[in-house]
C-alpha cells in the first residue's frame, strides 16, 4: 500500500517547483528564479565584516505569500520575524573568529500588504529579503559559516549559496544534510 503512493508523491514534487517558477517569470518579469523550498545566501567576507544576503520566497518561511489573513498566519508571521532577528540561532561563524551580530535587515512588502489589496492575488508569489551583519573580532580565524536555517524553517530544502571573500568566489548547494559553508 505504502508503495501505491510513491509516484503521486514524486510527480507532485516534480510539477510544483516547476510551476511556481514559470507562473513568477510570467507575472513580475523576473528574470531570477522562485522556487519553493529554494533559497539563496550571498555571503561576503571584507576584513572583520561578515555580511549575509537571504533571498527566499515567503513559502519557504511561512507556508503561505500573501499578508496574513487570519491569527493564525499573523502569529506565523510573528515567530519567522523573530526567528530572523534572532540571526545568531541561524548562522553560526567559525567560534574562534569570535562574531557578534550587528544588525538584521528584513524586507518583505507583500507581508504589509493591506488585506483587501492582497484578496485577489492568491496565485501570486512573494519573496523576503533579508540582510544580516556580522562583526568578527579575529577576522582572521573566520573559515567558515554553519547554516541553520533548516531547522528554524523546515519548509526550505535547498540554498545556492555563494561567498565572496579576499580569496575569490565561490558557489556551494546547501541542504539540511550539508549545511556547513567553507571558504
Ligand atoms: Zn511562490
Amino acid at each position: 500500500m505504502k508503495n501505491a503512493l510513491l509516484p503521486l508523491t514524486l510527480a507532485w514534487l516534480i510539477a510544483a517547483p516547476a510551476f511556481a517558477q514559470h507562473e513568477h517569470k510570467h507575472d513580475h518579469g523576473h528574470q531570477h528564479a522562485h522556487v519553493h523550498g529554494v533559497a539563496k545566501l550571498e555571503v561576503a567576507v571584507d576584513g572583520g565584516n561578515l555580511s549575509l544576503r537571504l533571498e527566499s520566497p515567503l513559502e519557504g518561511l511561512l507556508g503561505f505569500e500573501h499578508a496574513p489573513r487570519n491569527d493564525q498566519e499573523r502569529a506565523t508571521v510573528v515567530e519567522m520575524r523573530k526567528k530572523l532577528a534572532d540571526a545568531g540561532k541561524l548562522f553560526a561563524p567559525t567560534t574562534a573568529a569570535q562574531c557578534t551580530l550587528k544588525s538584521v535587515q528584513v524586507a518583505a512588502p507583500s507581508l504589509d500588504a493591506k488585506p483587501a489589496a492582497s484578496q485577489n492575488t492568491a496565485a501570486e508569489h512573494a519573496d523576503l529579503d533579508a540582510d544580516f551583519l556580522f562583526n568578527c573580532a579575529q577576522p582572521a580565524k573566520l573559515t567558515g559559516l554553519d547554516v541553520r536555517l533548516f531547522q528554524a524553517f523546515p519548509n526550505m530544502r535547498r540554498i545556492e549559496a555563494q561567498v565572496v571573500t579576499a580569496k575569490g568566489q565561490k558557489a556551494t548547494r546547501l541542504s539540511s544534510k550539508m549545511r556547513f559553508l567553507s571558504w
